[in-house]
């Protein structure tokens, strides 16, 4: 590694005094699930050919850890399915103390098995899965293709490396809502941090709106079970915490749709072809892949991302009926 250039800390700024410091990266728009509020049973995905190489991502991610990246979250899609991963999170791993502090994973938990011990080797101290029941056959019915003894045998895989895991919950009105007081319990039994998320509206796919469940009433029966203490635990993104008294862990709100979080957004989006999101709930973008691919060198490539934040919108205007975007969540990276 070229050590020496990767601790000048830069900063990026966008028009609106925010510093971005937050890169999530869709390594893949591809999934073993069909999750319902997230795809279509029949997605079409990308052509392959369209994908940056794994050696393009990690240029990509080291020039936006030189302007000013300081955590970085693999997603996807499952980031787990891209084939050979564990090669781009090997070398990014390189990176942690180099300017770059932390680096993170979302999953969706059926490969921890094989993935969570080299993860740890990597240098990943935290990861968040998505686990939307405790229940096998509504697991199956959400996740259409997943199987819950896979993904439970996975998060043991994460426990024995010695992962920290979050657990993020999307909460369904009519599907999942009766089972938050188990979820806590269990979290709380197995050293998990909870986060219920509210279902965004990106994408076609069937149900969403009737689905929706507003998070405030959510919180405001919670309470009358367990014990909810506001802490200013803040990672910077969307979610809320409060402190579970009786178990010890945090519980985390994400309500996009009942409260928006874009004044505080630190974060950009880069997708598996090399297009960066300014906002999830944005279509504004920049292509990153075109410089990349005529040789742009390191100067040219910090100023096209300069230029991306530059244009970063003040926020999303998000409302359930209608997607925001025309791109699913598994495109942008949740
Ligand atoms: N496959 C991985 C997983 O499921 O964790 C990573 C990608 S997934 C798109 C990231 C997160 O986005 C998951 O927690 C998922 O539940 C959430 N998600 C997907 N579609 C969503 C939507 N329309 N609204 C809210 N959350 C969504
Ligand atoms: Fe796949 Fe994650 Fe989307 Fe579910 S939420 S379909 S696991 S990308």
């Amino acid at each position: 590694m070229e050590s020496g250039r990767d601790d000048i800390i830069s900063l990026m700024l966008d028009k609106f005094g925010r510093t971005i410091s937050y890169l999530r990266v869709s390594v893949t728009d591809r999934c073993d699930f069909r999750c319902t509020y997230c795809m279509a049973e029949d997605m079409e995905f990308l052509p392959k050919a369209d994908l940056l190489t794994l050696e393009e991502l990690e240029t990509l991610c080291v020039a936006f850890i030189r302007q000013g990246v300081r955590k970085l979250r693999l997603t996807g899609g499952e980031p787990l399915m891209r084939r050979d991963v564990m090669w781009l999170i090997e070398r990014l791993g390189t990176r942690i103390g180099h300017g770059l502090e932390e680096l993170t994973l979302t999953t969706n938990g059926s490969q921890l098995t094989k993935y969570a011990a080299g993860l740890a080797a990597a240098g990943v101290k935290r990861i968040n899965v998505s686990l939307d029941t405790l229940d096998e056959q509504k697991f199956a019915t959400i996740t259409r293709w997943g199987r819950l003894p896979q993904v439970l045998a996975g998060l043991e895989a994460a426990q024995a490396a010695g992962l920290k895991v979050k657990i993020n919950t999307v909460a369904l009105k009519g599907i999942n809502e009766d089972e938050f007081d188990r979820l806590i319990a269990w979290c709380g039994a197995q050293n998990f941090d909870l986060c219920l998320i509210e279902t965004m509206p990106m994408g076609e796919v069937t149900h969403r709106a009737e689905n929706h469940l507003p998070l405030a009433s959510v919180r405001a029966r919670l309470a009358e079970h367990w014990t909810l203490t506001s802490t200013d635990y803040a990672t910077g993104g969307p979610a809320r915490y409060v402190t579970v008294r009786e178990t010890g862990q945090r519980l985390g709100f994400i309500t996009p749709l009942s409260h928006n979080f874009c004044e505080a957004c630190n974060r950009v989006r880069l997708t598996c072809t090399g297009r960066l999101y300014m906002c999830l709930g944005q279509e504004d973008s920049a292509d990153l892949r075109a410089p990349l691919r005529a040789g742009a060198d390191d100067a040219a490539l910090a100023a096209a991302i300069h230029d991306a934040i530059a244009a970063k919108p003040k926020g999303h205007d998000f409302v359930i009926t209608r997607p925001a975007t025309f791109r699913h969540m598994s495109v942008t990276g949740g």
